[in-house]
């Protein structure tokens, strides 16, 4: 990682604020959510980091940001991620769909929402994902028909998360008639209470809840529309790469490697010479996993894009996060669920965060390929 002496500046602005310990503020339950299960997400602590404009520093003064670049916005994922609060408001609503209306929203769907979301005060889900396409994401078959001056959405989305506290989502759907790959696809602007959206959680191991999004004739304007009618497919590469670039995956394997360290100091574990061996190899691994997590912010702030570097970031700190994790229960065992130590939601969001944005094989699939182009290059 590179010295950035305002960088760290603003780390410990964003360090001091999040110790702030105040009680969170009730939040109004969106009108579309029909269940008593809730994702997490402090708005306190969110709307605290958007009135300073430190939610997305990274966009310019007039939508609420700072006009810093991408490095601080990934110091912000990070100390979330250490301090343990729930990124993914952060991930789904600046990431994806604020990103999404940077890029390629109008004038209007940017005024209306960046503000909003860069002061905390909306939340968004990514409907993208379909119980046929996930991996292979460009066959997804939602549709949506033009009538009367409008597009009529159906189809079914899964594996949403935070859908239960989102107004609006960004829904991807196949607008040409054919049945091809990337192109013919559109995104298009949701809001959740629209007749014919209906949210259902499903149950996983997942701490947070994810959704089922059944879309079943959802009727639209021309206002939903982002970006160019059949042409989303380089957006949708392109904000998934930024979601793996986030510097919250190196945070939770940074915090959960912390824990693992003071349970070992609590237990006596450090005299046993071959713990302390794992646990250097472990620090070390985390070290190099962080300055691949950083490259890629570097790539977004250079370049404005980023593709391999966040895979292969995606794909090292994911994993070494739940390796980190199965090194604490093979030393404790089960009981640590029950007695403290790490915390049982480390236990069950490591195994997700290895899948959501792209599976640990795609992201070495794109490393794979991208290696492969380099070497027939060099003939
Ligand atoms: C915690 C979490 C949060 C999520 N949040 C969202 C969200 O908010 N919005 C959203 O739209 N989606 C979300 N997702 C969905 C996520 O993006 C998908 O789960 C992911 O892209 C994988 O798709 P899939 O589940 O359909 O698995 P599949 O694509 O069916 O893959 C199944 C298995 O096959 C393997 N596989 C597939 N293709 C290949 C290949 N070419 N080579 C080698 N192996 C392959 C995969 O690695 C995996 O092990 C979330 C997922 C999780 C776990």
């Amino acid at each position: 990682m590179r010295h950035d002496p305002e960088a760290d500046r603003f780390r410990s602005q964003v360090r001091a604020l999040l110790r702030i310990p105040e009680p969170a503020a009730p939040r109004p339950a969106p009108r579309h959510r029909a269940r008593t299960e809730t994702s997490t997400h402090d708005r306190r602590i969110y709307t605290a980091l958007g009135a300073r404009g430190w939610l997305a520093p990274h966009w310019p003064p007039a939508w609420g940001g700072q006009g810093s670049g991408w490095s601080h916005s990934a110091v912000v994922a990070e100390e979330l991620a250490l301090h343990g609060v729930s990124d993914t408001a952060l991930v789904n609503t600046v990431y994806n769909f604020g990103e999404c209306l940077r890029r390629i929203g109008t004038p209007g769907q940017q005024a209306d929402h960046l503000p909003r979301i860069a002061a905390g005060e909306l939340v968004a889900a990514v409907l993208f994902t379909e119980p046929g396409a996930g991996s292979d994401l460009a066959t997804l078959t939602t549709t949506a028909t033009r009538r009367d001056g409008g597009w009529v959405l159906s189809g079914t989305k899964t594996w949403s998360a935070q859908t239960d506290l989102a107004e609006l989502a960004l829904c991807a759907a196949r607008t040409s008639g054919d049945n091809g790959r990337g192109p013919g696809i559109t995104l298009f602007l949701v809001p959740l209470d629209t007749a014919g959206v209906r949210v259902e959680p499903l149950h996983t191991i997942n701490p947070e809840p994810l959704h089922q999004v059944l879309l079943d004739q959802v009727e639209l304007t021309d206002h939903a529309v982002i970006g160019a009618v059949g042409g989303a497919w380089p957006t949708i590469s392109h904000l998934l790469s930024v979601e793996r670039a986030s510097l919250g995956y190196h945070g939770r394997a940074r915090r959960w490697f912390g824990a693992l360290l003071d349970r070992c100091r609590a237990t006596g574990a450090l005299a046993d010479p071959a713990v302390t061996a794992r646990l250097s190899t472990l620090d070390t691994d985390l070290a190099a996993a962080g300055e691949l997590a950083w490259r890629a912010v570097y790539d977004l702030d250079e370049t404005g894009a980023t593709g391999v570097a966040a895979a292969v970031s995606k794909w090292r700190n994911t994993e070494l996060g739940a390796e980190i994790v199965r090194y604490y229960f093979e030393l404790d065992g089960m009981g640590a669920v029950l007695t403290g130590g790490l915390s049982e939601v480390a236990f069950r969001e490591s195994a997700g965060l290895t899948l959501a944005a792209g599976t640990s094989e795609v992201m070495l699939t794109l490393a794979g390929t991208h290696l492969r182009d380099l070497l027939d290059e060099a003939g």
